[in-house]
């Protein structure tokens, strides 16, 4: 279990977290938020990286500064931009990281770790590739080799800090399948700032804004705080741009001369409009327009 207990972080002048308390059960964690939210400052606090100016991080109820290397045996973790070595293949960037990570460095231990190797090689699906030079991987490929590398030595705790940047949409879906089989009784921290990657795999999202935790939940229980707030609207199409100055929208789909809207607000926008089952996105569009209506 991991526990934030009021953490703030300060740049000078600019606070990046503000008074952030959370407790974390195992399960998989959306950290949602625009750029500047304040995720991968909260990332490298939990990861141990960087100071909070006040607070504390707690894993099993003690205090993380204390625990040391045992903190750091228990975590996995793939920085915002990870960098490989591109001369080494696949599999040689997992031994190297391995011995940086102290695991399997006994005399004997030889065999144990090549073993561990190939089985997380096989989670993240680069069996193929394995003995290929990085420097020749899609984006893709080299963001499931990061996320073998968090995944070394089996840690309870493994955080992820925008693993879906630069994929394809195919690699997306791969990279977002591996990380749910991965559950169990880990704790998995995704930061993110697409709704549709943490959307059907978190049990848990954390929305953070301006530093400031706005809200928790399951994906189902914060999409069902905005009931009766999203609509649906076919209108002719050119008066989509009057609609946009007076509403938060969704999807738009146009057809022809018609606009199909999907309407964010909290009366019914028009007699015409229909309700709409609401989801994720329609919250996180709520709550992080930029000009409020
Ligand atoms: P996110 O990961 O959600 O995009 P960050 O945690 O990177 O957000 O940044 C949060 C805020 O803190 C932003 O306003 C960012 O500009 C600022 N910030 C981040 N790192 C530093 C730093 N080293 N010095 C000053 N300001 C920083
Ligand atoms: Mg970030």
């Amino acid at each position: 279990m991991l526990e934030l207990q009021s953490i703030t972080k300060r740049y000078r002048s600019k606070t990046a977290l503000d008074d952030v308390s959370l407790l974390l059960e195992p399960g998989i964690w959306g950290l949602l938020g625009p750029n500047g939210a304040g995720k991968s400052t909260m990332i490298n606090i939990i990861a141990g990286l960087l100071a909070q100016t006040s607070g504390a991080v707690l894993w099993d109820g003690v205090n993380i500064d204390s625990l040391g290397a045992s903190y750091r045996a228990a975590l996995g973790f793939l920085p915002q931009s990870a960098g490989l070595y591109d001369y080494f293949t696949a599999r040689q960037y997992l031994r190297y990281m391995c011995a940086l990570k102290g695991l399997y460095t006994k005399p004997g231990e030889r065999k144990k770790r090549e073993l561990h190797i190939s089985q997380m090689l096989e989670t993240v699906n680069l069996t193929a590739d394995a003995d290929r030079r990085t420097r020749t991987f899609s984006g893709g490929m080299k963001q499931r080799l990061g996320i073998a590398q968090a995944l070394l030595g089996n840690p309870k705790l493994i955080i992820l800090d925008e693993p879906t940047s630069g994929l394809d949409p195919q690699e997306r879906v791969r990279l977002r399948n591996a990380v749910a089989a991965l559950a169990g009784s880990r704790l998995i921290i995704w930061a993110t700032h697409i709704v549709s990657d943490i959307e059907t795999i978190a049990h848990r999202v954390i929305m953070l804004k301006d530093g400031k935790c706005i809200a928790v939940g399951s994906p189902a229980e914060l999409a069902s705080g905005m009931d009766g707030q999203v609509w649906s609207l076919t209108i002719p199409a050119e008066k989509t741009d009057l609609y946009r100055a007076n509403y938060t929208l969704g999807n738009i789909i146009v057809s022809g001369s018609a606009a199909q809207l999907r309407i964010i607000h909290n009366e019914k926008p028009h007699p015409d409009a229909v309700s709409a089952e609401p989801g994720l996105e329609d919250l996180y569009l709520l709550r992080y327009e930029e000009v409020s209506k």
